[in-house]
């Protein structure tokens, strides 16, 4: 499993969505104090979704 699984589960949370059977809730809270890089991505796609709420007006 690498980065990339973890931006996956990432951005399904962030939609709202199912996380990938890959990786549960546990395993992804468990990567993402460790990996700096996956953290920042993280933090990347929740603005733009902020951003993109915001436009849509919900
Ligand atoms: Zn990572």
């Amino acid at each position: 499993m690498d980065c990339t699984d973890f931006r996956t589960a990432i951005s399904a949370r962030v939609d709202g969505e199912a996380l990938p059977p890959e990786v549960p809730d546990a395993v992804l809270d468990a990567h993402l104090p460790r990996c700096p890089r996956c953290r920042e991505w993280a933090r990347r796609v929740w603005r733009l979704r902020q951003l993109t709420a915001r436009v849509a007006g919900c």
